[in-house]
C-alpha cells in the first residue's frame, strides 16, 4: 500500500534535495513538536546549527514565536502551528516529541487536554514514524517516578503515582506515552529513544508558568517575597538546559532505546534553592510560606548511571548538593 512504499522510499534512501551537514554524515531532516517551548526552541538550535533541517511543530500553548525568532528566513527551519493531537504528514528522519505543557500551572489548566496531548499526541507521532520509517524521542519526565520510595531514583524504578489525583493528567499521560513508544517499538518496529527528564532551568523558562527557579528568580528582582510551598524541606535536582539538550541528542544518536534519566544529581531542598537565590540576586530577599499543592514529591533525585555508561553522557553544570544526605 503507498503507506508502506513511503516508508520504505523515506527509510533506505535520501531525500531529493539533501545538503551534506559537514564531514562524514548527511543532513536529515527532523521534527520537534513543542519546539517553540523552553527545551524544545534550544534544542531546536543545535540541530539547526550541526546543518540539520528542522520543522517545528507548536500550537503555542506555552511555547513562543519570539523563541523561535532568530531562525525566521533560514532555509533549513520551517515553523508550523499545528496540534499533534490531530493527525499528520510529514517526511522527516527523525522525530524529537516534546509537545506537552511542562509546568504544573500550565498541565493543570486543563488536564483533560493534557491527557490528550499525552496519549494522542504521541499515538499521532508514533503513527507518523511508522509510517516515514522515522527514529521516535519521547521526552518523559521523572514524574512518572511520583512521590518516589525509592531515592534515588533508577530507570529500573517502577514508580508511585496517584492514577486519580491532580497531577495525574501529566504524570500519568507520561507513563502512557512510555507505553505506546514501547508498543510501538515491539510491534511495529519503531525506532523509539525514552529519555525522563528531571527539572531542567535556563534562558528562555517562562517567568510566570510556575516553575520553582523561574518564581524564585522573578520574585527577588521584582522585590517580592520567595514563595516557598510546604515547609519547603522538599527536595529537586536541577540540570541547566544545554546539559539535556546535548543528553537528548546523544540519546536520538545512540543505540539503546532506554528509558535514560536525564538529569542532574545535585540535590537541593527548596529552602536551599531560596538561599541560593538570594545569595546571588538579592541578599535583602525574603521568604513567604504557602500551603503546598496536592500529591508533590517529597524528593527527586536522579541516579545518572545508566546515561553515563550508555551514552557517555553526565550534564557539565554541575552544583554540589550542600546537604549530605537525605531521608534517613
Ligand atoms: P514548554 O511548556 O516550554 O514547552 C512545551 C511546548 O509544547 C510548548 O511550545 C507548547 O506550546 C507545545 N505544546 C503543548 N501542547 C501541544 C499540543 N497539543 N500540540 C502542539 N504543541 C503543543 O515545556 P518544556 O519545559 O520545554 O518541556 C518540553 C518537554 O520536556 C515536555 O514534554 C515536558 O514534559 C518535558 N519535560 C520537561 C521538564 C522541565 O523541567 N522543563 C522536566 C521533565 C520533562
Ligand atoms: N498518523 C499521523 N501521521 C502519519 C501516520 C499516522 O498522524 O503519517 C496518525 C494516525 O492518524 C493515527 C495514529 O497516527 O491516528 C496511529 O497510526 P497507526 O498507523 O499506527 O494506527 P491506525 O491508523 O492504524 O490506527
Ligand atoms: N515550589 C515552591 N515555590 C514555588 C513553586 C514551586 O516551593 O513558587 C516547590 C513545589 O512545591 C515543588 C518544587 O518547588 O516541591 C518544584 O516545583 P516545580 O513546579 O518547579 O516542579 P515539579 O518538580 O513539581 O514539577
Amino acid at each position: 500500500d503507498s503507506s508502506s512504499g513511503s516508508s520504505r522510499f523515506f527509510s533506505k534512501r535520501t531525500f531529493p534535495g539533501r545538503v551534506p551537514a559537514g564531514i562524514g554524515r548527511k543532513s536529515m531532516r527532523i521534527v520537534v513538536t513543542g519546539g517553540a517551548g523552553f527545551v524544545g526552541s534550544h534544542l531546536v538550535d543545535k540541530l539547526i546549527s550541526r546543518g540539520d533541517e528542522v520543522i517545528v511543530v507548536d500550537n503555542f500553548f506555552t511555547g513562543r514565536k519570539e523563541n523561535l525568532a532568530h531562525l525566521f528566513g533560514n532555509p533549513r527551519f520551517e515553523l508550523i502551528r499545528h496540534d499533534v493531537v490531530e493527525p499528520i504528514l510529514l517526511e522527516v528522519d527523525q522525530i524529537y516529541h516534546l509537545a506537552c505543557p511542562a509546568s504544573p500551572v500550565h498541565y493543570k489548566f486543563n488536564p483533560v487536554k493534557t491527557i490528550k496531548t499525552n496519549v494522542m499526541g504521541t499515538l499521532n507521532m508514533l503513527g507518523l514514524a511508522k509510517r516515514v520509517g522515522a527514529r521516535f524521542l519521547l521526552t518523559s519526565t521523572s514524574e512518572v517516578y511520583g512521590d518516589p520510595l525509592e531515592h534515588p531514583q533508577k530507570e529500573t524504578y517502577w514508580g508511585n503515582v496517584n492514577p486519580i489525583g491532580e497531577r495525574s493528567c501529566y504524570d500519568e499521560g507520561k507513563r502512557t506515552a512510555e507505553t505506546l513508544a514501547m508498543d510501538y517499538h515491539r510491534g511495529a518496529d519503531v525506532e523509539v529513544r525514552i529519555a525522563r527528564i528531571f527539572n531542567t532551568y535556563g534562558p528562555r523558562m517562562c517567568l510566570d508558568d510556575g516553575r520553582v527557579v523561574s518564581n524564585f528568580v522573578a520574585q527577588a528582582i521584582r522585590k517580592q517575597p520567595m514563595t516557598v510551598y510546604g515547609d519547603g524541606k522538599q527536595t529537586r535536582s536541577f540540570q541547566y538546559v544545554s546539559d539535556l539538550v546535548d543528553g537528548l541528542v546523544a540519546l536520538m544518536e545512540g543505540e539503546h532505546v532506554g528509558p535514560f534519566n536525564l538529569g542532574n544529581p545535585g540535590e537541593f531542598t527548596m529552602l536551599e534553592l531560596a538561599e541560593v537565590v538570594k545569595e546571588t540576586i538579592d541578599s535583602s530577599a525574603t521568604i513567604e510560606f504557602r500551603p503546598n499543592t496536592a500529591d508533590d514529591p517529597h524528593k527527586r533525585k536522579p541516579d545518572i548511571s545508566k546515561a553515563k555508561e550508555l551514552l557517555n553522557w553526565e550534564p557539565k553544570n554541575i552544583f554540589e548538593s550542600r546537604i549530605a544526605s537525605h531521608g534517613e
